[in-house]
């Protein structure tokens, strides 16, 4: 198990031997010490690979991409490349599920805003979800990822339903143009 430490910090301390860089934790207490050109070398380092900065016993502190990391498990350099990227890819997949989310949430909106929509109340959300999910989170006519909206296949005015199979992701521009198309 890998952990992030964010109130770990480094400080530079000026001595009479000269300048020294230290490991501060989130007490504010030293828990290393770094002549300044160790430090610096260490600080090059860890812009490429894990850089190993104190084992304490319990846990090995590493210095990554400048972030510090604990971990009690004996990990390799390697084990904490592959823990950082998965944290990174699933940070990641959270942020592009918010963003369809939202993308979602705000053409929905859009919609409600609309005639028949707001009258007749929003579309449930378990089948926003399943024609987002159907249709990629994409306009089905054009690929689009933006600006993106719950298109009725048949329009509600003439006689169309909230189901599933009657709805698709349109963005606006394709949207209009269908609208133009059926007028
Ligand atoms: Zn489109």
């Amino acid at each position: 198990m890998l952990r992030e430490a964010p109130s770990h910090r480094f400080e530079a301390r000026v001595t009479l031997r000269g300048r020294r860089y230290l490991l501060v934790d989130g007490k504010g207490q030293p828990t290393a010490v770094w002549s300044s050109r160790r430090f610096h070398r260490l600080q090059r380092v860890q812009q490429q690979a894990p850089a190993a900065l104190i084992d304490d016993g319990h846990r090995t502190w590493w210095w990554f991409e400048d972030r510090i990391y604990w971990e009690d498990d004996g990990l390799g350099a390697p084990d904490v490349v592959a823990l950082v990227r998965d944290r990174e890819r699933r940070r990641d997949r959270k942020l592009e599920r918010a963003h369809a989310a939202l993308i979602a949430t705000a053409s929905l909106t859009r919609l409600d805003g609309v005639g028949t929509r707001a009258a007749r109340g929003a579309i449930p959300r378990e089948t926003r979800r399943a024609v987002w999910e159907r249709d990629g989170g994409r306009c089905v006519a054009c690929g689009a990822t933006f600006d993106l909206q719950y298109d009725h296949v048949i329009p509600l005015a003439l006689g169309g339903s909230d189901s599933v199979e009657n709805l698709q992701i349109l963005c606006a521009p394709c949207n209009q143009e269908k609208g133009a198309a059926i007028a």
